[in-house]
């Protein structure tokens, strides 16, 4: 085929069905016969299933399915993996807890690729086992975008780290007790030549967490202010000053896998949706239909997308340039179409009711009931969408210069970090 399609493979080969088989037959044994879908609970009882569903997984090595299985992972094929993440969304079951993106996801996939053989026999086996719980301090109040330019500093005492400054939006850090953090430990290099990756324990006296109340009421993302806090020399990732490279490792794996899984709760989301304009007598109204036709066609162009992203990372490739390309669909997607559910709601949607959604990135969980409060959290959670994992200015910048080879941003902040800061 021609064209934009170009390269693309819808199809599944025969040895991918019958492990679907095998992953289907997994979740008939392990969840209830009654099962509808981790939204259909709420509270304690959301947290109780999620906490014995990771249980399960790692019991059955399913936690981290692309690790190799000397470190307690299930050493899946790329197409295996991709297999499993879509039979436990359409089952409407987490892949994990809510740390694990950072645990597994991001840190664990870090270090296998660069961290020493003890970090990795250390690490690996306690983030499987709940024993540490990660969360991801990059961010500061003046380094977001521009992620370089963090200040958070690493000054060595002997055989630790001595480490002062602040992070901010560090998503579950409330929950966590161990946090991987970008810091500065050469001023007088070149602002990305004087970084350093390190992973701290956050039960000391010098870290303090603050939670962060968002515009939903909820507080999920935190400030953590780092005074004298401590950390061994031993507890670096990749070359001292060389932490760039190992932070953009991990970005990588932040921003990499969603093409299997959005496509498909995204189409659930949209049911949902249809269902809301026909319990609001909307689904006749041609305008409102001709914003759900739009919505059905956006999913339908993520889905193919998805199968596009999947083919080439399955042929080999690494995430490219599509991987901007998604993450802009996918969250400016869904900031329209949860106004459209505000809309069809109308005053109803002012004093949400029911069952608020218990994790509040992306769409709401699977087979959660489509109340008020359900459509109006996501609503309010889904401005976030277009800031974090890199905001879409940034993602376009990143498509002008790879795609459409448009001249590179001029840099105003040439020379060494202490420098280039004194001038912002
Ligand atoms: C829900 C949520 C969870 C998060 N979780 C974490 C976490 O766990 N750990 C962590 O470290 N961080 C986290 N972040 C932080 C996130 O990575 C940053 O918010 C993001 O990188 C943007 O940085 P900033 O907020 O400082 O905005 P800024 O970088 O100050 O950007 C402000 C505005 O300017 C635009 N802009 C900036 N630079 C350019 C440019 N060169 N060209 C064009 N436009 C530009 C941006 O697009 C944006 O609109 C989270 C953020 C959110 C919203």
């Amino acid at each position: 085929m021609s064209g934009t399609v170009a390269g693309m493979d819808v199809h599944y080969p025969p040895e991918a069905e019958s492990f679907r088989e095998k992953v289907q037959a997994f979740l008939a044994e392990k969840l209830p016969a009654d099962w509808h879908g981790v939204g259909a609970l709420e509270g304690d009882d959301y947290w109780t299933f999620v906490l014995e569903w990771r249980k399960t997984l790692h019991a059955a090595d399913l936690l981290a399915v692309g690790w190799p299985v000397e470190y307690g992972g299930a050493g899946l094929t790329p197409l295996e993996q991709v297999v499993v993440a879509e039979e436990f969304a359409k089952a409407g079951v987490p892949g994990g807890g809510a740390n694990d993106v950072f645990g597994i996801q991001m840190l664990g996939n870090t270090l296998l690729q660069w961290g020493t053989e003890e970090q990795k026999r250390y690490y690996l086996p306690r983030i499987l086992a709940n024993d540490d719980i990660w969360c991801q301090g990059y961010s500061e109040p003046n380094a977001g975008s521009d992620l370089g330019n963090l200040g958070t500093r690493a000054v060595r005492d002997g055989d630790e780290w001595v480490i002062n400054g602040q992070k901010i939006w560090t998503s579950f850090g409330h929950l966590a007790d161990h946090i991987f953090v970008l810091c500065r430990t050469d001023t007088s290099a070149p602002k990305h030549r004087g970084i350093t990756f390190l992973l701290c324990d956050m039960r000391q006296p010098g870290v303090e967490v603050r939670p962060i109340k968002m515009i939903s009421g909820e507080s999920e993302f935190n400030e953590v202010f780092f005074t004298d806090a401590r950390c061994p020399v031993a507890n670096v990732v990749g070359e001292i000053n060389g932490g760039w490279a190992v932070a953009m490792t991990l970005l990588g794996y932040e921003r990499g896998e969603a093409a299997a899984v959005l496509p498909i709760r995204y189409r659930a989301d949209l049911d949902r949706l249809f269902d809301l304009a026909r319990a609001y007598g909307k689904a006749g109204d041609p305008t409102v239909r001709q914003r759900l036709a739009w919505c059905y066609s956006k999913v339908e162009i993520m889905r193919f997308l998805g199968y596009r992203t999947l083919t080439a990372w399955l042929s080999g490739g690494h995430p490219g340039p599509e991987s901007s390309i998604f993450k802009n669909l996918w969250s400016e997607y869904q900031q329209v179409e949860t106004e459209l559910a505000m809309e069809i709601m109308g005053p109803a949607g002012l004093v949400p009711t029911g069952r608020h959604p218990m994790a509040a990135f992306q769409t709401d969980d699977a087979g959660a009931p489509n109340d008020t409060a359900s459509w109006t959290t996501v609503f309010l959670n889904a401005r976030a969408g277009t800031i974090y994992a890199g905001s879409s200015q940034i993602q376009r910048n990143i498509l002008g210069e790879m795609v459409l080879g448009l001249p590179k941003e001029p840099k105003a902040d040439q020379g060494s970090w202490s420098e280039s800061s004194k001038r912002s």
